[in-house]
């Protein structure tokens, strides 16, 4: 006869002893199964921050030294493995062009298929 009040541990799948209740063996195994369960959205953070520091690399490399400013193409920063779907925050001047920030690095889309990029010195803490 099968002994309906077996469980089994959610993380090694092993019988579990003692109380009807529990879920798992010990501490580690309810441990190592929670940090399971976090990793996929750990996974997806460390992605995006990985893109957006590649990003604000990426756009960097654009502004020639000793410069604030620098254009390039939609075509190279994609070629170089930018992705427009990631940044930080955007920014909208007084002319109401949208600046497209990854950090302290912007840009702004110009005519065809331009991009004009910017370095802004992040605002100071006070
Ligand atoms: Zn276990």
């Amino acid at each position: 006869m099968p002994d309906a009040e077996t469980k089994n541990c959610l993380h090694c799948e092993k019988p579990i002893r003692g109380r009807i209740d529990k879920k798992f063996c010990d501490d580690y195994c309810r441990n190592a199964y929670n940090n399971s369960l976090k990793a996929p959205s750990y996974n997806m953070v460390r992605n995006i921050n990985n893109q957006l520091a590649k990003n604000r690399r990426i756009l960097e490399e654009v502004i020639p030294s000793g410069e604030e400013m620098g254009k390039t193409t939609k075509e190279k920063l994609l070629s170089k493995g930018f992705s427009f779907k990631y940044l930080t925050h955007s920014y909208t001047n007084k002319k109401g062009n949208i600046y497209f920030f990854c950090y302290d690095y912007g840009y702004l889309p110009l005519e065809g298929d331009w991009i004009l990029v910017v370095h802004r010195r992040l605002e100071k803490e006070t």
